[in-house]
């Protein structure tokens, strides 16, 4: 699907939530309203071939009900493989969704936040795609998971990206790039931005940064990351997500060593769990404001 397609898709949608809002004001009846595909949605639809979206299901034990929802996304996907490993025998697409279940295993198990996948299986989602699960479900926090590949073979370790205008550095600016791929807002006219305010697009930033700085700070010492591990740049992901939102990037997929952590279930379940107490710490300082 060309960006144009993806763009006109997702205004489409908009206006199918602006009339369902208006007919019953209620946020259960939207959701319904995507669920089903009927009425305008599905008439808008009639021009273009659409891959199946993301889903909204909501993972939780009984004792998280009514706690905040953390969108996980895996990234890559379907024709859309990522990098490959230096060996070869792996998929970037393979091994986030890997890594995806995880952390929202581990989530659900221990119980103190809500979880949401923009995909559960290999599948194809455009960044819109993904970004909107976290709008439509209110979420508080979205977690884009990757892993990188770089021309230098001995570059490796972790590192945590949040959303910025100004990249951090010429390597990260090269990695948004890459990840936003063809997808591009439209930035500073305004015209697809405008769901956030600038103000809130600020304070979407400084709440991004502080929960990069906590995975940071709880990866430390766990698993290897590369030297000043939080950077920033311009993530279309990140920004529509509407929440505060970072990109976790697991290693270097382009090294021999971090292929086979990566490879390895032992280190991305102790990836998973420094992510979820990060996630948890970083949920219950904002509900104490
Ligand atoms: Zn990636």
């Amino acid at each position: 699907m060309t960006w144009r397609e993806c763009m006109t898709r997702g205004l489409d949608r908009r206006g199918t939530i602006a009339g369902a809002a208006l007919a019953a004001a209620a946020a259960s009846v939207i959701l319904f309203a995507f669920a089903s595909g009927s009425g305008a949605a599905s008439r808008a639809s009639l021009t273009v071939n659409l891959p199946p979206v993301a889903t909204d299901k909501i993972y939780a034990a009984p004792e998280a009900r009514g706690r905040p929802i953390v969108v996980i996304d895996a990234g890559h996907g379907g024709r859309d493989p990522g990098a490959r490993s230096v060996s070869g025998e792996a998929a970037e697409k393979d091994l986030t969704l890997l890594l995806a279940i995880e952390l929202r295993d581990d989530l659900v198990k221990r119980g103190r936040v809500r979880v949401a996948m923009t995909r559960q299986d290999d599948r194809y989602l455009t960044l819109e795609d993904r970004a909107a699960v976290a709008r439509r479900l209110n979420a508080a926090m979205f977690l884009s998971l990757h892993m990188d590949s770089a021309p230098n073979p001995l570059a490796r370790g972790a590192s945590i990206y949040s959303l910025s205008d100004v990249a951090s550095d010429a390597e990260a600016a090269r990695f948004a790039a890459l990840e936003n791929g063809g997808e591009r807002t439209r930035d500073g006219n305004g015209s697809v931005d405008a769901i956030l305010s600038d103000l809130a697009m600020r304070a979407q930033m400084s709440a991004s940064a502080d929960l990069a700085l906590r995975l940071v700070r709880k990866s430390a010492g766990r698993f290897e990351l590369r030297p000043n591990p939080h950077r920033f740049a311009a993530f279309h992901v990140l920004r529509r997500a509407g929440a505060p939102a970072v990109l976790f990037e697991a290693g270097y997929l382009s090294n021999v060593g971090d292929e086979l952590l990566l490879r390895s279930a032992e280190h991305r379940s102790m990836i998973a769990l420094a992510l979820a107490q990060a996630i948890e710490a970083d949920v219950a300082s904002r509900s104490r404001h």
